[in-house]
């Protein structure tokens, strides 16, 4: 008997939407072939963990004739391209948003054949002849040397980019995605009918980093410039084939765009890219202040109309009841679906006659009911870690629920039970489920050990500093407690988070008064 091996297998969602078709079809999946559970992704999209290789191209080719797919979702190419969720069918901004990141991903989407001919047998069933002419136009376009002509893949040549490269768009205000932590980050400026005349553009964001090695580090993302709407497709081929020919490949660790970014400065990239991009990037426009929103609990998609419902997924793993009861309302409620960036999952269309049916079936079925979810679960997120990445030191996703228990319990013991900071959790610092943007952040530094990183902001634009190392995840409380109850007794009221406020105070001074709490 030979060994089974198995794979974990990816979708590529733009802007988190699924259809209903596809929906009922990965359910199946992760039944028949799967472990049984599904996986929602930090971006928008589906992991199905345990696929024997006996059974890839079934499942591949299940996935692409349900109109889903796999195509750039991993390996050094463009990712899948995150937007908000929100499902709202009355604001064109909106709509607009998700539309472009539909486009982005066809534009950076690889174009030789071989990824049908290795699962469909060459049959091209999801036709390139449906993408948006704007968009192959774009992709020809050589008037600037970007292009490697004759070769079929345009854009990413025989070579491939440096490293995996990652995009969001988003509205102004709406940070539902932490734009500040993609290679790209766009913004869709509009007007107030809600119509998109250009885009504010930031590059150089990413999370991942390597212990004890002080070259790698996360980075938000930098101003690069304004682009008017005609041009959005080629300021974002030069920002790609600057990447593409500049960025190092001689060692992955340096690979990313931050670190090109980092080295030459925000000037000297914008002044190559600019070549690449044949104009001048304009200065940036004004935008409100960001929120970081996560689109959970009950919403109207427009005024007096079709409503949707925000479920929080535990980390982002879907099974047993809940599982069950989201496939049968989905199903029978002919539901479509969107994926949020918080690994958690909106239901959409609903009727609004159904909305007593949909929350009597996830109640019993599922057991959900989203008063009983703490603010602290809904906002937290794990990245899968072990057993299922061949990269984690330690747990993320099966030791988070525990420490979130026992963050609510050591703050309502100081008396702070109405905060809830935002929590992530990852296996290795690689920093998938981006935890140095989060409130606290616990990156895995050994066995059984973490490093808590402290000071990010809820409304994910800043970054977290490391606060402690090698914590052991059984004395958490000792690092921690001590903090809150400072946090509790000279915060400026229940409005300041404590991201913030350990910001404020800065990391000397919040120990000292922790010290004198022990
Ligand atoms: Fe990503 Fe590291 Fe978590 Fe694996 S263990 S999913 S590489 S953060």
């Amino acid at each position: 008997q030979g060994k089974f091996y198995q794979f974990m297998m990816r979708t590529r969602q733009p802007a988190g939407k699924v259809s209903n078709q596809l929906y009922l079809t990965m359910d199946d999946l992760a039944n028949e072939y799967g472990n049984g559970t599904l996986r929602l992704t930090t971006r928008q999209t589906y992991q199905l963990h345990g696929v024997l290789k006996q059974d890839l191209k079934t499942v591949f080719s299940t996935v692409i004739k349900n109109m889903g797919s796999t195509l750039g979702a991993c390996g050094d190419v463009n990712r899948n391209v995150c937007g908000p969720p929100a499902p709202y069918t009355n604001r064109p901004e909106y709509a607009h948003c998700e539309k472009l990141c539909h486009d982005l991903a066809d534009l950076l989407a690889p174009q030789a054949g071989s990824y049908y001919d290795v699962w469909l047998d060459g049959e091209k069933f999801m036709s390139l002849e449906r993408e948006n002419p704007e968009v192959t136009k774009a992709r020809a376009d050589n008037s600037h040397g970007t292009n490697y002509v004759g070769s079929p893949e345009p854009i990413y040549g025989s070579l491939f980019l440096p490293r995996k490269f990652k995009i969001a768009c988003t509205v102004p205000g709406d940070n539902s995605v932490d734009i500040f932590t993609n290679d790209i980050a766009i913004v869709c400026m509009h007007d107030d009918a809600g119509e998109v005349y250009g885009y504010n553009i930031y590059v150089g964001g990413g999370m991942g980093r390597s212990h004890r090695n002080n070259a790698t580090f996360p980075r938000v993302a930098t101003a690069l410039g304004f682009v008017p709407k005609e041009d959005i497709f080629y300021a974002v081929k030069a920002i790609v084939c600057t990447q593409r020919d500049y960025g190092r490949r001689d060692d992955r660790k340096q690979a990313r765009l931050k670190y090109l970014i980092n080295d030459w400065g925000i000037d000297k990239f914008r002044a190559v890219t600019e070549q690449y991009y044949g104009k001048k990037f304009k200065t940036m426009e004004e935008e409100p202040a960001w929120e970081w929103l996560d689109y959970l609990g009950w919403g109207e998609q427009e005024p007096n109309g079709l409503l949707y419902w925000g479920i929080n997924v535990e980390n982002g793993r879907l099974r047993g009841g809940l599982k069950k009861a989201l496939r049968q309302v989905i199903e029978d409620f002919n539901l479509t679906v969107r994926l949020t960036a918080n690994q958690s999952i909106i239901l959409c269309d609903i009727q609004p006659k159904d909305k007593a049916a949909i929350e009597a079936v996830l109640s019993d079925l599922g057991g959900y009911r989203e008063e009983d979810v703490d603010p602290i679960v809904s906002g937290s997120m794990a990245c899968p870690a072990m057993p299922l990445c061949g990269l984690a030191i330690g747990e993320a996703e099966r030791g988070l629920p525990d420490v979130n228990l026992r963050l609510r319990a050591m703050l309502n013991k100081v008396g702070a039970g109405d905060a809830a900071p935002i929590v992530r959790m990852t296996g290795c610092p690689n920093g998938c489920a981006r935890p140095y943007m989060a409130e606290i952040g616990f990156v895995c530094d050994g066995p059984n050990t973490y490093q808590i990183w402290l000071g990010g902001n809820r409304e994910q634009t800043r970054l977290a500093e490391v606060y402690a190392e090698r914590v052991k995840i059984s004395e958490l409380e000792a690092s921690l407690e001590p903090l809150f109850f400072v946090y509790q007794s000279k915060r400026l009221g229940p409005e300041e988070g404590f991201g913030d406020f350990c910001n404020r105070l800065g990391f000397p001074v919040l120990q000292a008064y922790a010290k004198a709490y022990t």
